[in-house]
């Protein structure tokens, strides 16, 4: 690929572990090898469980890598009336509907329904609320009832037809964006998501090959259906295996050991910490 665009996009909740260091440096390196451009994007939608400290971490633990950005920090707090837009485009084409649904509301009906089909996130939505009556919707959110809104997939694939993506390493994908049941777009505290913030925000920033782990492989299929329907532009993807410890474990934000923040402390240097982060990239 041309001068590729790609981005890394890690959300604030924590400090950076080895494994986002192995997600930056996929990125990092595909775009600089092939003379293109690597954006930074803080995905801080969730006001509970970002904090700007860690946006301050995740600057400084990149800069000490040596993994330099190109343009300004794109900061998706900054951007709700964005995704607010998108989400409208996507309810007036009657694509969306309100969820009323809470954790324990969802569970219930899987268990009265005898289960319901799994996603690689847990079972899927099993469609409660999409099949309210426009006269029940208007009474809940009259009588005051929070919602989220939800993506109406079976309608939004009848809209686009068959889908494909391609991925890198694995080559062409036939999308199936059922594979997550109907995803939330908006939660009920923050007016977007991050199906939808993700997908609106590559299209801004023009990327052109979407570098993340291969845990969020399922997430394109719903991605790629979502570009349709906004005519975005379709990027290429990597899915990159998952950094793992000598056990076997993927890294996580309970690892404290392994932050950046704490190698560094220890006294390792920005090519020795690179040089774990690696891995097999
Ligand atoms: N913000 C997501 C995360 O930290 C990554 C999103 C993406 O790369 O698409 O897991």
């Amino acid at each position: 690929m041309d001068r590729p665009v790609t981005r890394f996009a890690p959300s604030p909740t924590g400090r950076l572990h080895l494994g986002h260091a192995h997600s930056a440096l996929a990125g990092w390196r595909a775009a600089r090898d092939g003379g293109g451009r690597f954006l930074l994007r803080i995905e801080d939608i969730d006001p509970v469980r970002c904090r700007p400290e860690f946006t301050d971490g995740i600057l400084e633990d990149l800069a000490w890598l040596g993994l330099d950005w190109d343009g300004p920090v794109r900061i998706q707090s900054q951007h709700l009336a964005t995704y607010r837009a998108a989400l409208d485009r996507l309810a007036d084409a009657g694509l969306t509907y309100p969820c009323f649904c809470t954790r324990r509301d969802i569970q219930t009906e899987i268990a009265r329904a005898g289960g319901a089909p799994h996603g690689s996130e847990g079972p899927l939505y099993p469609g409660t609320c999409r099949r309210l009556s426009p006269g029940e919707r208007q009474g809940r959110m009259a009588a005051g009832e929070s919602w989220a809104m939800r993506l109406d997939v079976a309608a939004a694939v009848a809209r686009t037809g068959r889908l494909e993506w391609r991925d890198r390493r694995r080559g062409p994908q036939a999308a199936r964006p059922e594979c997550l049941g109907d995803v939330v777009l908006a939660r009920k505290d923050v007016p977007t998501s991050y199906h939808l913030a993700v997908t609106v925000d590559d299209a801004i920033q023009g990327v052109t090959l979407v570098t993340r782990g291969v845990d969020l492989f399922e997430a394109t299929h719903v991605h790629r259906l979502l570009q349709a329907l906004l005519g975005l532009p379709v990027p290429e993807w990597d899915h990159h295996p998952l950094l793992t410890d000598a056990a076997g474990r993927r890294y996580a934000k309970r690892d404290r050991a392994v932050t950046l923040a704490a190698m560094r402390a220890a006294g390792m240097t920005p090519d020795a910490v690179r040089a774990l982060a690696a891995g097999s990239v």
